[in-house]
């Protein structure tokens, strides 16, 4: 069929990791039924906006999107799916020209919802009770659209109901995807070129939670040894999660990254209750220090909230201190954003937005601190660098520790090479090819 017969789809995508990835098993679904891929700004005939709700302003950013797509082309079929379809259907609704509400489940079937509604011609909202959601939904995803790094989505729903956090309602319990489809999806992605995969979930160190012979290291383990993949990361875990087996396998496995995003959300003991988490400041410490002095270069990140409901100057300083003493290499700065439905959007002593945005900007200095301290002691080290991109022959990529670096070549990408660090720059370090 000529491009010109193809009907063409577009497709945006807010919000993590597990989003992104879950749009191009998407953009695959509809590659194989030989629709053409448009960017979003493109008239296309249908529009998938990948929605997101962690926050207000990730709803407002999802019915932005949707609103571009219908001035695009008022013609267009468009599409809603996603956190935000999944929990606020009813908003979504009343805007005049969506078309469709697919939650988050169900779109392994999206290209035959899509065209059966065609045929119909009728908004429609397909959105399940995602409490009642016991198997884990297959999107393969496709292989050739990222040369580089591959995220594989191994775990999805949370129960862990953090009093702020909206994901649980629209994500449903814990499912796994099972060991051997794993282990068959990354060695296709091995196959088709990828050296990095990155394995990402909702809350991943869940996988494999209702199967006692299962675990995440379980799952780590055997995709090491069952695949010729040269690097293995995790997306995000839990702190209560990282057991002795994960950080002896990193300190064991070259392959295995040496980089753990922990979410600390809070570091006062008072607002980590009230927000539900399952760890004290003094845990956090512990472990960050265990897991440094066992596994060394490695490199800790993290999520924080500011201006949770209750955060005091001296919770807020207490955080402070714990950030300063445990020492990111990145932070991401989240300032708190009542979702309805949860717990903490009726706490009491909500948390004034000019407080929040203060405190927002000093974690965020906090962050860029933190990352020069732990940069620069690679300084006239050798680092390995898998290659992103080339910009005017200046190769850009990141060493398994995610630091990103930039030095002068031509170097397909997709490569791992060895770089002689020589200077720490705005935000990334430099050095030269060996
Ligand atoms: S662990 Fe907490 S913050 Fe993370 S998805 Fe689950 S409920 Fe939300």
């Amino acid at each position: 069929m000529s491009n010109e017969n193809k009907k063409r789809v577009a497709l945006y995508t807010l919000g993590c990791k597990v989003n992104q990835d879950e749009t191009e098993a998407i953009e695959g679904l509809f590659k194989d039924r030989n629709y053409e891929i448009v960017s979003f700004e493109n008239r296309a005939d249908v529009y998938i906006i990948n929605t997101c709700t962690v926050t207000h302003l990730a709803d407002r950013k999802s019915r932005q999107f949707i609103r571009r797509a219908i001035n695009t082309n008022p013609n267009a079929l468009i599409v809603v799916t996603g956190c935000y379809a999944q929990t606020s259907a009813d908003e979504l609704e009343k805007i005049p020209g969506v078309d469709l509400i697919i939650g988050t489940s169900g779109r392994e079937k999206i290209v035959d919802v899509i065209e059966e509604h065609q045929k119909v011609n009728m908004a429609t909202t397909f959105v399940s009770d995602i409490r009642k959601a016991k198997d884990f939904e297959e999107l393969p995803v496709d292989r050739l659209i990222h040369k580089t790094r591959a995220y594989l989505k191994v775990q999805e729903g949370c129960e862990q109901f953090c009093t702020y956090c909206i994901i649980p309602y629209s994500r449903g319990p814990f499912r796994s995807r099972s060991l051997d489809n794993c282990i068959n999806e990354a060695g296709r992605l091995v196959d088709a070129g990828f050296k990095e995969i990155v394995l990402t979930g909702i809350h991943l160190g869940a996988y494999g939670i209702y199967d006692e012979k299962l675990s995440l290291f379980d799952l780590c383990k055997n995709l090491l040894d069952k695949t010729d993949i040269k690097r293995l990361r995790l997306s995000s875990i839990e702190p209560t999660e990282i057991n002795d087996e994960i950080i002896e396998l990193m300190k064991n496995d070259s392959r295995f990254c040496r980089h753990l995003h922990i979410p600390l959300q809070s570091g006062d003991n008072k607002i980590l209750k009230l927000m539900n988490r399952p760890y004290d400041a003094e845990q956090f410490q512990q472990l960050v220090t265990k897991v440094k002095q066992e596994v060394p270069g490695a490199s800790i990140t993290t999520d924080f909230i500011v201006g949770f409901p209750g955060e005091d100057d001296e919770s807020f300083a207490n955080s402070v201190e714990l950030i300063e003493k445990v020492g990111f290499s990145d932070i991401h700065v989240f300032k708190y954003s009542p979702r309805k439905g949860t717990p903490a959007s009726k706490y009491p002593d909500q948390v004034e937005a000019s407080i929040k945005e203060k405190r927002s900007k000093i974690i965020s200095d906090l962050a860029t601190r933190g990352f020069v301290n732990f940069a620069s002691q690679f300084i006239n080290q050798t680092v390995e660098v898998l290659v992103e991109q080339d910009v005017k022959g200046i190769c850009e990529g990141h060493t398994d520790n995610y630091l990103p670096v930039k030095f002068k070549g031509k170097i397909d990408k997709g490569q791992i090479v060895k770089v002689k660090i020589k200077n720490l720059e705005k935000g990334f370090l430099s050095g030269e090819l060996i």
